[in-house]
C-alpha cells in the first residue's frame, strides 16, 4: 500500500494550522507543518532556527535548502505506511517540484490538494487577533476563539503570545508573498486534477468535516 498524501493550501490566516489539527486528531495523517517546525527550531536556537529567524520576522520565505532538510527529517521519522498531510509546504513551484521528488522516492504522489478559501479582510482580522500558546502551540483569537482565562491556554495553562510575524506590516508582506509565490500552485495542482476548493470562512469544524469527507478514503485505507 503506497503512502497517501494531501496538502492544505491557502493564504496566511486561511486556517491551515487549526484545520490540520482537527484533521490530525480525527484521522491517521502525519501532520507536516513547516511553519511549526521552523518556530520550534527558532525557539530552541538550533542552526536551522538561526538561519530561518530573520526571514520569518520579515514575512519572507525561508530558503528552500533549509525547508527541504526539515521536511525530509520529519518524513524519515514517520512510519512506512503513513498518510501525509502537508501544511505550509509547498509554497513555491520549486518546492512543489521538490515535493514530487521526495514523494517519488517513497513511491507516493500528491493525491489531493485542499485550497482553503477566505476573503482578504477575514484573513487580516484572523491574523491580527491570533494568540498562540507558548507551551503546546494551541491557537486562539482574542474575539473569535477567546481562552477561558485571558492570556492563558485552556489546554495546558501556558502563556499566550502573539507571533512575531503577526504584526500588521509583516502580515501584509506575508499576504503579498502568498499572492506572488504560492498562488501559482493553484493552477499547477488544478491541471493535475487534484485541487479541491474548500470554503474556510465558515466555523472551523465545518471545514474540517468537509476535508475529512474528501480525504476519508485516503486516510482510512
Ligand atoms: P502562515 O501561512 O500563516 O504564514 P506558517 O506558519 O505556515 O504561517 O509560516 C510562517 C513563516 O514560516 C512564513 O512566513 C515563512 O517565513 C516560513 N515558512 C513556513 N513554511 C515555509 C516554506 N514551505 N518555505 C519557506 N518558508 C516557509
Ligand atoms: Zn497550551
Amino acid at each position: 500500500m503506497s503512502i497517501k498524501t494531501i496538502i492544505l493550501l491557502g493564504a496566511p490566516g486561511a486556517g491551515k494550522g487549526t484545520i490540520a489539527e482537527g484533521i490530525r486528531s480525527a484521522s491517521r495523517f502525519l501532520h507536516v507543518s513547516t511553519g511549526d517546525m521552523l518556530r520550534e527550531a527558532v525557539k530552541c536556537g538550533t542552526p536551522v532556527g538561526r538561519q530561518a529567524e530573520a526571514f520569518m520576522k520579515r514575512g519572507e520565505l525561508v530558503p528552500d535548502a533549509v525547508i527541504l532538510g526539515i521536511v525530509e527529517e520529519r518524513l524519515d521519522k514517520g512510519g512506512a505506511d503513513d498518510a501525509y498531510m502537508f501544511d505550509g509546504f509547498p509554497r513555491t513551484m520549486d518546492q512543489a517540484r521538490l515535493l514530487d521528488e521526495i514523494l517519488g522516492g517513497r513511491k507516493a504522489v500528491v493525491n489531493k490538494v485542499f485550497l482553503l478559501d477566505a476573503p482578504r479582510a477575514l484573513l487580516i482580522a484572523r491574523l491580527t487577533g491570533r494568540r498562540v500558546c507558548r507551551k503546546c502551540g494551541q491557537s486562539y483569537h482574542v474575539i473569535n476563539i477567546p481562552p477561558k482565562v485571558a492570556g492563558a491556554c485552556d489546554l495546558c495553562g501556558g502563556e499566550l503570545y502573539q507571533r512575531a510575524d503577526d504584526s500588521e506590516a509583516t502580515i501584509l508582506n506575508r499576504l503579498d508573498v502568498y499572492t506572488k509565490q504560492t498562488e501559482t500552485l493553484i493552477a499547477f495542482y488544478e491541471k493535475k486534477g487534484v485541487l479541491v476548493r474548500v470554503d474556510s470562512a465558515r466555523p472551523r469544524q465545518e471545514t474540517v468535516a468537509e476535508i475529512l469527507r474528501g480525504a476519508g478514503a485516503l486516510a482510512a485505507s
